[in-house]
Order: C-alpha cells, then structure tokens, then sequence
C-alpha cells in the first residue's frame, strides 16, 4: 500500500481517484512555516492557532531541495553515526516517510516510556507535536535532550485550552462552589487534563490535586477524581469527557459545556450546580471529521464492517459505532480479528493506512474517505528530521523542548497520580 504522502500527490496531480481536503498538502511544510502563525494544511488548517505558536525557521537549502532518497540516505546515516546516543520516536499519526526511521512507534504516553528504557540515549529525537516532546522531557532525566524536528509541529486540540483561560475558569468555579469538602471528604472539583494539553497545565492540575488521563485510561482516572471530588473539570478535548462520563452512567444534562472567555463559561448558576462533569470546550479537528453518514455509508457498502472509532469522535459517531477506543485498543482489536475481517477505522488516516498495510488478511479502510492528515503531525517532514539528526552529528541539539524544572516537577505529580490510579 502506498503511504499517505504518495498518495495525496497522486490525487493532487489527478492521476489517481478520490479526493484530498487541500492540495497544499502535497507541498513540503516549509512552505508554510515562514508565513503567519498557522497549522498549515490538513484537518486543523481552519482552527486559529495562537499568536505565541513557536515558529520555525527555515531550515537549510539542502534540505529543502533533497530529493526523497537524498533524505532517506542522510537519515539513516546520520542514525547510524549517533548509534545508542540518540532514539527516534514516532507517532502513530505521523508520515510513512518519517515513521520508518523510528525506534519506537505508539501513542504519545507509549513513546515517553519507551525512551525510558534506552540509558544511553543522549537525545530523544520526538517526531510527534509539541505537548509529547514536552512529556519526554518531563519523564526523561536532565542530561536527557528532547528534540523536536519541526517547533511548528503544535496541536490545535492543546492549543484550545491555554493556562490563563483554565485558571480564570477555575477561580470563577471556585468562587461559585468554595473551596471546602463535603462530609464524605470531596472537595468540589478535581481537575483533568488530557495527555493532549501543554505541561504548564498538566503542572496546574498537579498543584490543584488533579490528575492526567490518556484515551485508554480515562474511565479509571474519572473514577479515581469522583472518589475524591464532587464534581470534574475537564480539559481539553470535550468529546473525551463527554464519551468517558456517558459510558460511566453520568446524564448528558450533569455535562455542560465550558466556552472559555465567558463568564460561568456561558453557564448559569443553576446549570453548574448540579454538574458531574464540566467539559472544556475544545476538539480535535481530525476525529471531528467523522461522522454518522459516513458510518451508514459504510455498513451500506459492507455489510459485514465493524467500526471503530476513536473516542476524541463527537458523541454522536462513538454511539453509532460497534466500539470506540484509544489507537492501542484499536490495534489490538484488528490483529485479534478472524482473517477476512472487514473493518472501518475513524482515526488519523496514516495510522488506518498503516495497519492496513501490516494486516493484509483483512479489508482496513479509514471512515472518512476524504484524504485529510493531522496538519501539525504533517509538520515533521523527513527534511526535519535529516536537519536535526545531522546537527546532533555535529554536536548541536537544534529545536530542544524544556519544560522550567517548576512546571516539569508539578506536572510529573499529576502524571504520577495516573500511573497510580487503578481500575
Ligand atoms: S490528531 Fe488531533 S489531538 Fe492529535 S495532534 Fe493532531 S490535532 Fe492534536
């Protein structure tokens, strides 16, 4: 199966059917990284990014001008120089073109663990967005250097809940609801962060008794913040939250949505009184792609289907779905199926290409036929990752992540209260 890169330039020329959300994904990232701040194209090309979006300067003509074999050569060279000094990680959303120079590939919580176990690696070579090289750096050790080819490699998601509008939402929630616990001990709200949030609030929660939660853990953590509080805000990314509590029993009416910037959130008094669950109102822009109509169209043409989807998808798509679940429960679903399964997959459409590749007993196609990558995974691009790996030859670590030791020692607390929480 041809990757995603071959494939978007195959349709922008017209020489293959189907369609793509933008033909500007056919051009390299550089293109986009010298102008305004942006996301560039892809599925959160629409979404505004922050004034303060780190930007990425130009990288060498030699680079920019190599030819794909060029690159790949360079990559592997440089790799081979480094030896045990460096590990690439890759994320499972990220280019086919880029993956395969990795030592690792897996979801973002996976691959700061896997660098873990690599002693003598000197630099952790990230190729994933920003908020996952802030992670390694967090859970890496200080002689660590984390490095992330392409600084414009952000997340809308994570963007969407930036510290001052968490902590002017939290200060009006404590004025409405005090600070005190109940007689069963529960102070009035605990927050969660989702992995996919920038450590400075991954810090916040960790000073303000919370907790972090990742797409395979999110239940466990809800129940762990419910033992402990009356009620839960969580951030970033509502659908999570909203699908998470469902599951759980909590009644959409106890979920209202937090709109940053409004006073009470665009809330009533009474609508936050009796809320479980107070959803920041944030999203991912490639699971928002999925819908109910793609799903009926996908039973349609294959009776036998079974959708999964990933549950950062709007309520509506998990409920029409046969499950719903983290990139990891999805893989493991497709390798434990009867050969000759037939599977829809609403997740990032490089991941969906991948197991499709590697699981060829069975029919793997992604739910959204329009052919529409993570914009900002798009930011890494093998030209990055030929740049950075040939400094750190040279012995220069270009585009470091750091997070300050004070946000990196709060944020491993709310990181470690998840690790603790059990079923
Ligand atoms: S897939 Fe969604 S949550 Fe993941 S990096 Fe892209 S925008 Fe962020």
């Amino acid at each position: 199966m041809s990757s995603v890169d071959s494939t978007i330039q195959r349709l922008t020329l017209g020489s293959s059917p189907g369609s793509t959300c933008t033909t500007d994904l056919a051009k390299a990232p550089w293109h986009f990284d010298a102008g305004a701040p942006s996301y560039g194209p892809g599925s959160s090309m629409f979404d505004a990014a922050p004034p303060a979006t780190p930007r990425q300067g130009e990288i060498p003509a030699e680079y920019r001008t190599a030819t794909d074999g060029e690159l790949e050569d360079r990559i592997l060279a440089a790799k081979r120089t480094l030896g045990d000094r460096v590990v690439v990680l890759g994320h499972f959303y990220q280019r086919d073109e880029v993956v395969r120079h990795a030592d690792f590939v897996g979801d973002s919580f996976q691959l700061a663990n896997a660098a873990l176990t690599r002693d003598r690696a000197e630099y952790i070579v990230f190729c994933g967005v920003h908020f996952m090289a802030e992670t390694a750096d967090i859970l890496s050790r200080d002689d660590q250097a984390v490095v992330l080819p392409n600084l414009a490699a952000g997340c809308s998601m994570a963007d969407m809940a930036d510290e001052s509008s968490v902590a002017e939402c939290w200060e009006q929630l404590q004025e409405l609801y005090g600070t005190a616990p109940d007689a069963d001990g529960r102070v009035p709200v605990i927050p969660v962060t989702y992995m996919n949030s920038s450590a400075a609030l991954k810090a916040f929660v960790g000073r303000n008794g919370g907790i972090v939660c990742t797409s395979s853990n999110a239940a466990t953590v809800l129940e762990w913040a419910f033992a402990r509080g009356q009620r839960v805000l969580f951030f970033p990314d509502q659908h999570l939250g909203r699908n998470t509590a469902k599951a759980m029993g909590v009644p959409l009416e106890l979920m209202p949505l937090w709109r940053p910037r409004k006073a009470l959130g665009g809330n009533t008094p009474a609508e936050l009184a009796d809320a479980r669950v107070i959803l920041w109102h944030g999203f991912c822009s490639v699971h928002k792609r999925f819908s109910v109509p793609q799903i009926e169209r996908a039973r349609a043409e294959h009776p036998d289907v079974r959708v999964i989807v990933h549950p950062e998808c709007p309520m509506e798509v998990v409920d029409a779905a046969d499950a719903a679940g983290s990139t990891d429960f999805i893989q493991k679903a497709v390798a434990a199926a009867h050969p000759g399964s037939t599977f829809a997959i609403g997740t990032e459409v490089n991941m969906v290409n991948r197991l499709a590749a590697q699981h060829p007993e069975h029919t793997i196609f992604c739910l959204d036929p329009v052919v529409c990558p993570c914009s900002t995974m798009y930011r890494i691009h093998p030209g990055y990752l030929a740049w950075v790996l040939e400094e750190l030859v040279a012995g220069r670590v270009v585009n470091r992540i750091s997070v300050a030791p004070g946000t990196a020692v709060d944020a491993r607390t709310a990181l470690e209260r998840m690790l603790a929480a059990r079923p």
